[in-house]
């Protein structure tokens, strides 16, 4: 097969396209997928009933542009959101990746610089070279932990226009304190940066720990994303929205594509979040695998990171890509996030943690 990567040299691409690698997350038939963070547990029955009629009845009209401003749904995120937002701080989009890239696209480009702690979300380099953003990176102490002191200094000297602080991060499943996210917001007062926290896996935090949505009053120029794709189980549905200040929705309407949002999806999103509740009970049951998890393989010797998502990340492995074949081999696909000694692992259902915590044990085993 002739490579057409071989025939991307020939095309004009951008500049600084050239040499980028897509997003690429394997998508391989095995039975049991614990890679992309996806909840495991299916969209149950009753939440599948209301999205089909929702659908069926979006579907007669859809000879019609949909509602431009999406209305219904910004009410329903305000509503379930709480922290006394109203629908004119929300803003949703195909995926919390398109919020992400429409904040790009308004409030970065050309000229302009993002920042981001590493490691963290592949798809912020991604999303900031797409719109001609320049990304710079600043790093984390030890375990991966974020101190306002150095994350203010790090926003402050790289004069940023948009930091990107993920919380709980990706891949590491550590939750920032409030006070980096205000240390970020203050120390990009100068330079008036759009300082964006990453909720995607908000709803899988531990007890106790507060949302960045607490600290929304009198910060117009923070943003808080989230995502449908996770805690809601719908990441084929493709729905992320974020909560501002009424003017950053604003701008982006300056940005996103007439109608971005089909009827079909709007049906959907409204469908599943009158019945946020059902969802919202399988993400505890997802909690007890995480916590699970940890535990576990600090009983097998290895080094799983505090989590607050739905996955665990963990070290101590001699070699990380031998355990991962073996996994695959088992049946079981987890990630290889790139990082020394370290894997990254979905909290499934309880049936599907096993199968991992087994074939995991037996690999160890053979390796000793
Ligand atoms: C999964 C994930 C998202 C969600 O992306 P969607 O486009 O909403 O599916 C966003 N941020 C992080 C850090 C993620 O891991």
């Amino acid at each position: 097969m002739p490579s057409s990567v071989d025939a991307l040299a020939n095309l004009p691409l951008r500049d600084d396209l050239v040499g980028l690698h897509p997003y690429g997350a394997p998508q391989l038939d095995v039975p049991v997928l614990l890679n992309v963070n996806e909840n495991t547990h299916g969209v149950p029955a009753d939440v599948h009933a209301a999205i089909v009629e929702a659908v069926a009845e979006a579907t007669r009209g859809l000879n019609r542009y949909p509602d431009r401003e999406f209305t219904e749904l910004r009410k329903n995120l305000a509503d379930y959101l709480g922290h006394g937002l109203t629908p004119d701080q929300l803003w949703a989009a195909n995926g919390s990746n398109e919020v992400l890239q429409q904040v790009l696209q308004a409030f970065g480009g050309p000229g302009r610089t993002a920042i981001g702690f590493p490691p963290t979300y592949s798809m912020y380099p991604l999303l900031s070279s797409g719109t001609g953003t320049r990304y710079v990176t600043a790093e984390r102490g030890a375990a991966y932990a974020m101190t306002p002191e150095a994350t203010a200094a790090a926003v402050r000297d790289s004069e940023a226009n948009i930091v990107f602080l993920c919380s709980p991060n990706n891949p590491t499943g550590t939750a920032l304190d409030l006070d980096v996210i205000e240390a970020a917001y203050d120390a990009g007062q100068d330079a008036r940066a759009i300082i964006i926290v990453d909720e995607a896996y908000g709803e899988f935090s531990q007890a106790g720990k507060p949302s960045a949505l607490t600290l929304l009053p009198g910060r117009p120029r923070l943003l808080v994303s989230r995502t449908m794709s996770k805690a809601f189980a719908l990441a084929g549905a493709r729905i992320g929205y974020l909560a501002a200040a009424p003017e950053v929705a604003d701008a982006l309407r300056l940005v996103r594509l007439p109608y971005h949002l089909s009827a079909i999806t709007q049906a959907t999103a409204n469908a599943a979040l009158t019945h946020a509740d059902t969802l919202l009970s399988n993400v505890e049951a997802i909690k007890v695998q995480r916590d699970r998890i940890v535990r576990e393989l600090t009983a097998l010797g290895l080094s799983p990171a505090p989590s607050d998502a739905n996955f665990v990340f963990f070290s101590g492995l001699h070699d990380p890509r031998r355990i991962w074949e073996g996994l695959l081999d088992a049946g079981v696909l987890i990630r290889d996030v790139g990082i020394p000694g370290s894997l990254r692992v979905t909290a499934g259902t309880e049936q599907e943690t096993t199968v991992f915590l087994t074939a995991l044990t037996k690999l160890l085993q053979i390796a000793r």
